[in-house]
C-alpha cells in the first residue's frame, strides 16, 4: 500500500461500480479510509471486503443521492466514525439517452437528480466539515459530453455542463478557504453506463460506437482522480478532459 492519502477519508459516490468502484480500490491503497455510498448494498459489501482483504479500509453508507436524508445520513455516518472528510469524489451518474420526444419525464427528471441535483446537495452538506478542516478535495464526474455535445443526450449533456459550471463557481467561494475543486471529464470509459440507456436502438447505436474504439478502462479514470487529489495543497487541478486516444 501507499501512504500518500493516510489518515484521509474519502467519501465516493456511484462506488458500486465501473469508475467509482476503480477509484474506490485506488484511493484506499494510498492510504484513504474510503466510505463507499451508492444504493446496492450488496455491491458495497463486496468491495469493502475486498478493500480490507488487501489491508484497507472502508465504511458502507447505501445512499440514494436523490434522497435528502440518505445524503445527511452519509455525513453524518462519515464524521461519526472518521470526524473528517478530506475527498468528496461525486461520481454517482447515469446516461439514461433519449430523444427529447421519446423521453419521459422521469428520464428526464432523474437525469440532472442524480447527476447534478445530488452532486449539488452532496457538497452542500460536505463542504461545512471541510470548511472547519480548513482544507478538502471535491472532485465532480462531469463528462467529455459537458463540453461537446452529442445527440439524443439534451438532458444529459445539460447535467454535466452543469456540473462543470457549479464546481467552477464552488471555487470561487471556497478556494481561500483551503478547499480544491476539479471537475473530471471522461470520454469513453468501458463501464456498465451503457447498459441503462432504455430506447435499445440508442443503446445498440451508442455501444457500436464506443465498441469502435480502444475504450478507456475504470482505473484510468481512477489514477487520474489519484493523481489529481495526491499533489500537494497549493496544486489545484481544476479540469481534467481524457478520451481514448482514438475518440475524435
Ligand atoms: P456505472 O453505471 O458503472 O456507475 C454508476 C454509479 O452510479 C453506480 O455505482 C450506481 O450505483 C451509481 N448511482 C446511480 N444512481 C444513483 C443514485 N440515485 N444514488 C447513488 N448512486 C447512484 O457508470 P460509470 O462508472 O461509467 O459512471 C460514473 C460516472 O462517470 C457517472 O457520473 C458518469 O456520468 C461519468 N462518466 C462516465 C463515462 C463513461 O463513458 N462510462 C464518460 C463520462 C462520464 P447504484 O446503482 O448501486 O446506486
Amino acid at each position: 500500500l501507499g501512504s500518500e492519502l493516510d489518515e484521509q477519508v474519502a467519501i465516493v459516490t456511484g462506488a458500486s461500480s465501473g469508475i467509482g468502484e476503480a477509484t474506490a480500490r485506488s484511493l484506499a491503497a494510498r492510504g484513504a479510509s474510503v466510505v463507499l455510498a451508492a444504493r446496492r448494498e450488496d455491491e458495497l459489501e463486496e468491495l469493502a471486503s475486498s478493500i480490507e482483504d488487501d489491508g484497507g479500509d472502508a465504511l458502507v453508507v447505501p445512499t440514494d443521492v436523490t434522497d435528502d436524508g440518505d445524503i445527511d445520513d452519509l455525513v453524518q455516518a462519515t464524521t461519526d466514525e472518521y470526524g473528517r472528510i478530506d475527498v468528496l469524489v461525486n461520481n454517482a451518474g447515469l446516461m439514461p439517452l433519449a430523444h427529447i420526444a421519446e423521453a419521459d419525464r422521469e428520464t428526464l427528471q432523474d437525469t440532472i437528480d442524480v447527476n447534478l441535483r445530488g452532486l449539488i446537495t452532496l457538497t452542500h452538506a460536505v463542504v461545512p466539515t471541510m470548511l472547519e478542516q480548513e482544507s478538502g478535495h471535491v472532485v465532480n464526474l462531469s463528462s467529455v459530453v459537458g463540453r461537446f455535445l452529442q445527440a439524443n443526450s439534451a438532458h444529459y449533456n445539460a447535467a454535466k455542463a452543469g456540473v462543470k459550471m457549479f464546481g467552477d463557481s464552488l471555487r470561487l467561494d471556497v478556494a481561500e478557504e483551503g478547499i480544491r475543486v476539479a471537475t473530471i471529464e471522461p470520454g469513453a470509459v468501458d463501464t456498465e453506463l451503457l447498459d441503462h440507456i432504455p430506447d435499445e436502438e440508442i443503446q445498440e447505436g451508442v455501444k457500436e460506437y464506443v465498441g469502435s474504439m480502444d475504450a478507456l478502462a475504470p482505473e484510468d479514470i481512477a489514477r487520474t482522480i489519484t493523481f489529481v487529489v495526491t499533489q500537494p495543497q497549493r496544486v489545484d487541478i481544476n479540469e481534467v478532459l481524457i478520451r481514448p486516444l482514438d475518440q475524435v
